[in-house]
Parts: C-alpha cells; sequence; structure tokens
C-alpha cells in the first residue's frame, strides 16, 4: 500500500512519529509538504521565519533524499492539495502530526472530510507529553497550576525517541516538487544575525550545547552575558529536533526539563482554549493605555533603560531574544507602561524565528497577569533584575553600543553619570519614571 506523509511543522527525519509509522505501515511512502495560502498570506507568515522554514525544507529534502525518497511541496489550499495528491497516489491514509492552534485544528477536522483515505493523526509528534494526557483531577478543559502540572508530566514524559527510517521508497510516478526560496514564502528584510535552519543544524547546535552549557544550565540559564541556554526553540518550534529526543539525550539537567514542560503546558492551555491567542484567559479589567511614542521607542531599543533596550535590539539583529531579557522587556511594556500584552505580542511574533503561537500568546499573558500565574500583579525591580542578570553589563554593551564604553554595572545606570559625559552619549533618557509606572500599574489593577 502507499501512505502520504504531510509534513508540518515536524520538519525531520529523526522520532518523527508520522514517518516512522507510515514507513512501517506501507510499501511506498509520499512525503509532502504545502505552502498554504491561509498560512502565507496570513499575518504570522514573516521573513524571518520563512528564511528559516525555507532552510528547514531544503534540509528535509536532502534527509529524504539519502533515504530514497524527496519532499513533495505544493502551494495552495493545504486540504486541497493533500487530497489530490493522495488520490494521485492511490494512498491508504495520510499521516499528519497532531497540534494545537485554531487553524492546526481546523485542517485537521476539514482533511478528515476531505479525503477518501484514512487520516492518521500523531498526537506525540511535537511535544513530549500531548496535550490533553495530564487532566485536571477535579474537571475543567486543561491544567492551570505548572507546578502540579510539571509533577505530571515528569512520570509521563518518557517515550523512547525512534530512530530516523533507513529507507523511504517512493511511489512510482510521484511527482516533482520544486523547493521554495525564502523570498518566494515571505519577502522582505530579515534578522542581520538568523541562525540556520533545519535538522542538521539543530542536531550540530543540540551536540554542540550538550558539550559545552548543558551541565552548568541550572547556574547560568539566567545569565544574560553568558548566553548558556540551549538556543534550540526555533528547532523545536519548526519540529527540526523532537521534544523526546532532546529530553532523552539532555539527561539530567532538570532545569532544562522544566523548560520543556513550560512547552507542553501552554500548549495544553492553547489546545483548550484558541482564543488564548487574543483573549485574556483571566480578565483583569485593563484599560490599557494608548502612547504611540513610548511603544515605538520600545519596539526600536530606545526607552532610555539599558537593560531593556539590549533585549530589543538583540530581537532585531537575532530574531532572537534571550528568555530572561524576554521577562524584562514583557515586564516594562506591560506594566512599567501599561500597554496591552497584544501589542508586544504582536511585534515579537513578527520577529521572532522561535515564533509560537501558544509559547507567545501564553508567555505574553503569564507576564502581563492575565494568564495562569497566581502571582499576577507581581512587578520586578528593573535595576535590580539588571544587576543581578547582567552584573558586570557586558550584555548591555554587546548590544547598545552608545553605551559601549561605559564599564562594568554603570552601565545600567547612564543617567548617574557626570553631566558632560551623559550628555556625550547618544542615548535616550529614560521615557518613564519605573517606579511611578509601576505603581500606576498598581493603582489600576486596584492595589495600591
Ligand atoms: P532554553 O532555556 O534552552 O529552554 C529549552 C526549551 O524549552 C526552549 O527551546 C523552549 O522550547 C522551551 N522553553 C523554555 N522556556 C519556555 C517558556 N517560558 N515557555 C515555553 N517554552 C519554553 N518561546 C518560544 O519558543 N516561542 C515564542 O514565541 C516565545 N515567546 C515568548 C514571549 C515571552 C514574553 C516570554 C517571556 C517567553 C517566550 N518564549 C517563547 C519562551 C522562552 O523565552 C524561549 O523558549 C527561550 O528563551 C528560548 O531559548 P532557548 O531555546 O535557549 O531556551
Amino acid at each position: 500500500t502507499v501512505g502520504v506523509v504531510l509534513f508540518t511543522r515536524d520538519l525531520r527525519v529523526h522520532d518523527n512519529p508520522a514517518l516512522w509509522h507510515a514507513v512501517r505501515e506501507h510499501e511506498q511512502v509520499l512525503p509532502m509538504f504545502v505552502l498554504d495560502d491561509d498560512i502565507r498570506t496570513g499575518g504570522f507568515n514573516r521573513p524571518n521565519r520563512a528564511t528559516f522554514l525555507a532552510d528547514c525544507l531544503r534540509d528535509l529534502d536532502g534527509s529524504l533524499r539519502s533515504r530514497g525518497a524527496r519532499l513533495v511541496v505544493r502551494r495552495g489550499d493545504v486540504v486541497a492539495e493533500t487530497a489530490r495528491l493522495a488520490e494521485q497516489v492511490s494512498a491508504r491514509a495520510v499521516h499528519v502530526a497532531g497540534d494545537v492552534s485554531r487553524y492546526a485544528q481546523r485542517r485537521e477536522r476539514h482533511l478528515a472530510q476531505a479525503l477518501t483515505c484514512e487520516l492518521v493523526v500523531h498526537e506525540d509528534a511535537l511535544f513530549a507529553v500531548p496535550p490533553g494526557r495530564i487532566r485536571p483531577s477535579g474537571g475543567g478543559a486543561h491544567m492551570s497550576v505548572f507546578s502540579a502540572y510539571y509533577r505530571r508530566w515528569l512520570v509521563e514524559s518518557r517515550r523512547a525517541p525512534l530512530p530516523a527510517p533507513r529507507v523511504v521508497a517512493l511511489p512510482k510516478g510521484s511527482p516533482a516538487g520544486l523547493l521554495p526560496s525564502a523570498r518566494s514564502i515571505c519577502p522582505g528584510p530579515t534578522a542581520p544575525r538568523l541562525p540556520p535552519g533545519g535538522e542538521s543544524a539543530g542536531r550540530s547546535r543540540l551536540a554542540r550545547w550538550l558539550r559545552t552549557d548543558a551541565g552548568r544550565y541550572d547556574e547560568v540559564h539566567d545569565d544574560l552575558a553568558a548566553d548558556a541556554t540551549s538556543r534550540l526553540s526555533p528547532y523545536l518550534h519548526f519540529g527540526c529536533l523532537s521534544p523526546v529526543d532532546v529530553l532523552a539525550r539532555s539527561g539530567t539537567t532538570a532545569g532544562f526539563a522544566r523548560q520543556l514542560a513550560w512547552r507542553d503546558f501552554h500548549a495544553q492551555v492553547l489546545a483548550a482554549r484558541s482564543d488564548a491567542s487574543t483573549r485574556d484567559l483571566r480578565p483583569r479589567e485593563d484599560r490599557w493605555r494608548s502612547a504611540p511614542a513610548e511603544f515605538i521607542a520600545w519596539q526600536q531599543g530606545r526607552t532610555g533603560i539599558p537593560v531593556v533596550d539590549a533585549g530589543m535590539r538583540q530581537l532585531a539583529e537575532e530574531g532572537w531574544l534571550h528568555n530572561r531579557a524576554r521577562l524584562l522587556v514583557a515586564h516594562f511594556l506591560t506594566k512599567t507602561l501599561y500597554l496591552d500584552w497584544r501589542l508586544g505580542a504582536a511585534h515579537f511574533a513578527d520577529q521572532l524565528v522561535d515564533g509560537d503561537v501558544a509559547n507567545n500568546s501564553l508567555n505574553w499573558q503569564w507576564v502581563a497577569g492575565t494568564g495562569t500565574d497566581s502571582r499576577y500583579n507581581r512587578i520586578y525591580n528593573i535595576d535590580a533584575q539588571a544587576r543581578r542578570y547582567d552584573p558586570d553589563g557586558a550584555y548591555v554593551r554587546r548590544h547598545v553600543p552608545e553605551l559601549s564604553e561605559i564599564p562594568g554595572a554603570a552601565v545600567h545606570e547612564p543617567w548617574l553619570l557626570p553631566t558632560r559625559r551623559r550628555a556625550a552619549l547618544d542615548y535616550p533618557d529614560p521615557i518613564v519614571d519605573v517606579a511611578e509606572g509601576n505603581a500606576r500599574f498598581l493603582r489600576a489593577r486596584g492595589r495600591r
């Protein structure tokens, strides 16, 4: 028989349940990918991720070719194109990874209706623990408290990784499918220092990180200048790496497993609450301010708060941002400036190479206090955070060249420099009094 594998964001051959089962269950397998019009013309298709995706498809095609097959790429409507190809090769089944966004759930429903063959959904392809496996004991659609979720996640997340199939036999007469260029997916300027996409690049990155920084993750993952986190998020987002594989290979690094659990935690929230990408999970009756000039200063990394500006500049340069910096810039936007988290999430989605509906929206909601965090009025002291996580100021100097001559931690407070030295810097004064901004937020939330 013939099986079709519809690749979506599981762009790999190792530990890929859809590919593995298709190869085991059918004599011949057609691997396909559709550049879906709905995604291509929707707001989420942005140049940084398009560039990464083009790399992923090229790399996947190479891996399939070395196993005797190739990737057939189509453009158009994902459901219609899949149904057409499945019929053309008289497929017995189409295999696809289960996913959580509203878009992916609709795709799955429509595929089930349109196909004349079976649709096999592999729920364990994208997450170490698939959404729905861990359910609240008292009822409810999803878990809301991370610590309770994590205890059960540790028990559930023990599937053994699947090897890559050695041979993938294409059905005779399979069509060719031209690989798309990044520009044809989404034209436009990209961040100058984007990471390379694809499973091969992801596996090299994982191997290097395991050799170098993985062993000290728990001590240094919050250190901004050390830059010692795995940087695997874009590879996990596009499925160049499987979380099951990453978890198995990272062994005993407890703090790291916990971060991977956050990924699954957010996925199970979004699976149950598809509106969480735009609506407050827990509305707090916020009357977000409107301050376009402050928002632009934040986007451009010109707020006058060095650690915030360093984060926003890193995002523009790399299409990626350290988690601690994400927390600080998001806190600054939503609490200190009291601007709507959706504005920040949209800017992140525009730029991030790992931009992901679940992780982006739900982390923004967590920081803004409209999500699952029980301490929803939590306030960070930005000066203390900067001194704690960038004690020598190296992170700020790396990303804010105007401040590169200021030594040590003094770089976090340029306003304390002697007047003449301060005036010589091409660097703005703070756009807000941070303490007043935070107090305004607490007043708005009804706490003095
Ligand atoms: P590591 O520290 O090495 O962690 C390993 C993996 O765990 C990551 O690759 C990621 O897949 C997962 N992970 C880590 N932290 C989180 C978290 N808080 N939530 C969910 N998964 C996590 N992550 C995205 O993948 N896409 C996003 O769009 C995204 N937007 C975010 C927006 C905000 C406001 C915040 C505060 C965080 C966001 N994150 C997002 C989560 C986190 O910042 C990144 O996953 C992490 O910085 C990626 O770097 P890393 O791979 O080196 O992480």
